[in-house]
């Protein structure tokens, strides 16, 4: 720096050079960055120490071992929740919307990078699905499930003044979640949680939990490289209902999540808790006569094979106006499915249902009611395996369809196996009244195939799910070619709907009065 000092009455004075001021602004500006650098190391750290994690005890990949270490997964409950409450408070603390999104942005790398692997071990542990619909459920939920941009603060301003209205965090969530959907709601759920400030504890469900434990893992790596504080998201690794029990009773969770079946969200209801509870699914398609037939048969095959018929959300049941069943039965046969004869039938229920002795559902359906519930080692099996077990050889087939009548258990039940239920109905009246009855008011998903827009309506409106698709696969209603983003997470019978960030929040309103800070006027 080249500055010229002179003497003159007041004392000495320092003529600077435009370099000389551009310079001193530079390191001011340098100092700045390091002071802020260094107030956002943590200040609350948990006092509780995550367990060491032992390669046993997950599957994981090649680019994790290296680095395994305090990633989350903790012994105990009250531990999960402790590490999981200093963390977030951590958070809301130091660290800004940009920052999330920085966060956000490395567990959605980190999930996309490993989907292959997140979708092998899913399926390695829960021996349930199809791999490739796996892969693709990891990469839907890395990319569009909605980040902060979906917390806009809204306001209101007149004459009285100002008013703003801001999304805040509840603080730490507890989330369940389902066996179907194991990692991918973990990473969903931890995306629109992190996105809207909170942090969570997750039960996972028994049957996913070393799966789990790796996208914890793996997500809280991800958050640690991105600068972000340990133990946003944690997990109990051996949780079981009685640390529901715990983790629903601790005053430390603010807000619970659940993602499963009618026995859960009820369970979660009774908690005293704030619950958001995405509860279980029947899904039935109407195609009337103006249907285009083989559209529809393509969209209801690729909607009830995805996965197996896992998802909550899948086609379970068709009901067909007779005047076209036979064309739709046509183009499901043309594009590869399979019709069971009466006697398969027959023999396929008997392997795959068991009677209800006590009238008490065990597994996905906790609806006692019912006189069947689907036995456990058929739910998410390939339509190969059952084919096997009938001695028909078809490689190419994944989807198996039957001519049943409405009240068969295949249509009445949540069966989620590769065997779509036709019933053939008169007319459309008795096609919706069927369909809005096989739904059993879960209010979750139907799908239509129709051109006559007032049918269309009728039946959305007497079916009121929370998703309704017409003309297209039922993967349209959480962002698989249709418009909108992704949930794991449907909340139909607490009524958030496709939940996201925004769902995970606290309206707080800030009313600056008195005409303050008005421009205008
Ligand atoms: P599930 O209800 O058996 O289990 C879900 C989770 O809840 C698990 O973690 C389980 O351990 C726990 N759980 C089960 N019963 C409980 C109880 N009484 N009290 C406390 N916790 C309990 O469901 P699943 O077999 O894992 O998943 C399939 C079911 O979930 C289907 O009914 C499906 O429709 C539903 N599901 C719904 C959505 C949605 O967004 N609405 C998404 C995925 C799955």
């Amino acid at each position: 720096m080249s500055r010229k000092i002179q003497k003159g009455e007041d004392g000495l004075s320092i003529q600077l050079t435009e370099k000389d001021l551009q310079e001193i602004v530079g390191r001011v500006i340098e100092n700045v960055e390091e002071a802020l650098e260094k107030e956002k190391q943590p200040t609350v750290k948990s006092k509780v120490k995550p367990i060491e994690m032992k390669i046993s005890d997950t599957l994981y990949a090649p680019s994790v071992q290296s680095n395994i270490g305090n990633f989350g997964v903790f012994e105990n409950t009250v531990d999960a929740i402790n590490a999981g409450y200093h963390a977030q408070l951590d958070y809301m603390k130091n660290y800004q919307l940009k920052d999330r999104e920085r966060i956000l942005s490395a567990i959605r790398s980190a999930v996309i990078k490993e989907k292959q692997y997140l979708a092998k071990i899913v399926l390695e542990e829960t021996k349930i699905g199809r791999l490739e619909d796996k892969v693709s459920k990891h990469v839907l939920v890395a990319q569009q499930t909605p980040g902060t941009e979906e917390l806009n603060t809204e306001s209101f301003s007149g004459d009285d003044g100002i008013t703003l209205v801001e999304y805040a965090p509840f603080g730490l969530i507890g989330a369940v979640t389902p066996v179907t959907n194991p990692t991918e709601t973990i990473i969903n759920n931890t995306i629109g949680m992190l996105a809207s400030g909170n942090a969570v504890v997750f039960n996972v469900h028994p049957s996913s939990k070393k799966a789990s434990a790796f996208v914890v893992t793996l997500i809280n790596k991800a958050i640690k490289e991105a600068g972000g504080p340990a133990n946003l998201v944690t997990m109990i690794k051996n949780p079981t209902l009685e640390t529901v029990k715990e983790l629903t009773e601790s005053s430390k969770i603010k807000l619970v999540v659940g993602t499963g079946g009618r026995g859960l969200v009820k369970t979660l209801l009774q908690s005293g808790k704030k619950t958001i509870g995405a509860g279980a699914g029947n899904p039935p398609v109407v195609v009337d006569e103006t249907a285009d037939r083989k559209q529809a048969a393509k969209s209801i095959i690729t909607g009830a094979s995805f996965d197996n018929n896992l998802l909550c959300i899948a086609e379970k049941e068709v009901f067909v106006v007779d005047s076209v069943a036979d064309d739709l039965i046509y183009h499901f046969l043309d594009q590869g499915a399979y019709m069971l004869d009466q006697d398969q039938l027959l023999k396929l229920m008997d392997f795959s249902l068991e009677e209800n002795a006590e009238q008490q559902a065990t597994g996905c359906t906790l609806d006692n009611k019912r006189k069947y519930h689907v036995a456990k080692q058929w739910i998410g099996q390939d339509a190969q395996l059952f084919l096997e077990k009938l001695g028909v050889n078809k490689p190419e087939v994944n989807l198996l369809i039957c001519e049943v009548d409405a009240e068969h258990p295949f249509v009445q039940l949540e069966q989620m196996m590769p065997v779509l239920p036709i019933v053939r109905v008169k007319n459309v009246d008795e096609a919706i009244r069927l369909a809005v009855d096989a739904e059993h008011g879960n209010k979750h998903t139907a799908v239509m195939h129709s051109k006559n827009i007032d049918n269309i309506t009728r039946f959305a409106k007497e079916i009121g799910t929370t998703i309704f698709v017409t003309n297209q696969s039922s993967l349209a209603g959480v962002g698989f070619g249709g418009e909108g983003h992704s949930t794991m997470t449907i909340a139909g019978p607490t009524g958030e709907g496709i939940t996201s960030a925004k769902t995970f929040t606290r309206q707080r309103r800030f009313v600056l009065g008195d005409g303050g800070l008005r421009i205008i006027g």
